[in-house]
């Protein structure tokens, strides 16, 4: 008898490949914002595999995308034409908001993000970056680097210099009892200091606009368009990581960058997850000067392929003509006050905040986290986890989450969360 799949998984993959579950789940497939599991359980996604599932499960007219081009041509390379990837270019240099927009696509954050380093570091001739405490950026030698969350930078012997800045988690560190104003000030006043300690040319400021696996946690609007001020001055590149962020799925905004646009768009903006719908897309967009900085050719075999640039256009154009990102605003503000009332008077709830459908629950500890996982699970709906000490839920649902199916998840929610509030006091 063949030993069961998480057993032959834990067998021949990496110990370090992390695995949501005591008991691994096997999903089979799913239907607009549900999935299903090999014993034909249905859930409720909250997560939608980490942002990737941007607008629903299956949407059919990325599969009928995806099955055309895969009946014609799967993939030749990147050295012939194509007019997805010049289509899909198009239409991601109009939405970015940089001027004279270029875009290199890659197949995952992480390459997007070295991608971009790359580029920043021959610009300027520099290998000194800034980054942001608690951050995430990929798993490569190069994005590791400049990872501040060590429990995702599993190596201190990155090439670049990274000097870390305070400002992206807003409830904790030093200046976390300043009202916006002043904290914004104390950030800025850090990043002088920071400035002082470099030697010499600094190439980029790399900063997700709401942190992804940090937690869901944003600073108050406008920090990094304050940074900007500081950063035009040494001539210092602005890398927003919209990784997580972009796509309208915050509500307010396109992009999370929108959010501090006091002085202009950044200088590059990296994407991946959402846009192929679970298609392998990433890429970086930069002005034409920057983008061109480089001498050499270069080439992504893979990046920009025909199949996932067709799933890319497909899926875009589905969350453009039915305004997904009103329906992030919409249901995820419903979906919000829902949970802030579910939380209310719990002990294990410390904080319930987001923006869209980016909604982060933290609570008092890892433990009581990694519990309503299982419990969420139990019920019938599957949410993610993150934040530095690995105590935060994260919900982000794909962005077509109906008004029923948020009520639905958030009495899911309240349940869980009043089970593993019971339990923490037992
Ligand atoms: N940047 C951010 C903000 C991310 O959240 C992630 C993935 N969690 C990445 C980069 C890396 O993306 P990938 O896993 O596609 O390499």
């Amino acid at each position: 008898m063949t030993a069961p799949l998480h057993q032959r998984h834990r067998a021949v993959l990496p110990q370090w490949l992390a695995l949501y579950y005591r008991e691994p789940l096997e999903l089979t497939h799913g239907e607009g914002r549900h999935v299903f599991d090999a014993q034909g359980r249905r859930y409720l996604d909250f997560f939608g595999g980490i942002l990737t599932t941007m607008t629903a499960h299956a949407l059919p007219e990325v599969t009928k995308a995806i099955a055309d081009q895969a009946g014609r041509i799967l993939h030749t390379s990147t050295l012939y034409l194509d007019r997805h990837m010049v289509e899909l270019a198009e239409r991601i240099a109009a939405l970015s908001g940089i001027p004279d927009a270029r875009v290199f696509f890659t197949t995952s954050g992480t390459e997007a993000n070295d991608a971009a380093l790359l580029l920043a570091t021959t610009h300027r001739r520099s290998n000194q970056i800034l980054a942001m405490r608690n951050s995430y950026h990929g798993r490569s030698f190069s994005t590791v680097g400049i990872t501040g969350n060590s429990a995702w930078s599993p190596t201190s012997l990155s090439p670049l210099q990274t000097l870390y800045l305070h400002g992206a988690v807003r409830s904790s560190g030093p200046y976390a009892h300043l009202d916006d104003r002043r904290f914004i000030e104390a950030c800025v006043a850090d990043l002088e200091d920071m400035l002082g300690q470099a030697h010499g040319n600094v190439a980029a400021l790399i900063a997700e606009p709401v942190q992804g696996v940090g937690g869901f946690t944003a600073p108050p609007d406008g920090l990094y368009a304050a940074f900007r001020q500081v950063l035009d001055r040494h001539g210092i590149l602005w890398i927003s990581d919209e990784v997580q962020t972009g796509w309208g799925r915050t509500g307010d905004h396109f992009w999370g960058w929108q959010a501090h646009a006091g002085n202009g768009p950044p200088d590059l903006l990296t994407f991946a997850k959402g846009i192929g719908n679970g298609m392998a897309i990433g890429g970086v967009v930069a002005r034409a000067e920057v983008m061109n900085c480089l001498e050499a050719n270069s080439i992504s075999t893979f990046g920009g392929s025909p199949v996932t640039m067709a799933a890319g256009l497909a899926n875009l154009g589905h969350l453009l003509e039915n305004d997904l990102q009103g329906n992030a605003r919409r249901v995820g503000g419903l979906l919000l006050e829902r949970l802030r009332a579910a939380a209310a008077g719990l002990a294990v709830v410390r904080e319930v905040r987001g923006r869209g459908l980016m909604i982060g629950v933290e609570l008092a500890g890892a433990e009581a986290a990694g519990e309503a996982l299982e419990v969420a699970r139990e019920q019938g709906l599957l949410i993610g986890k993150g934040g530095r000490a690995g105590n935060v839920l994260r919900i982000a649902p794909p962005m077509s989450l109906t008004v029923a199916e948020a009520e639905e998840g958030a009495a899911l929610l309240e349940r869980t969360l009043r089970q593993v509030d019971g339990g923490e006091r037992a």
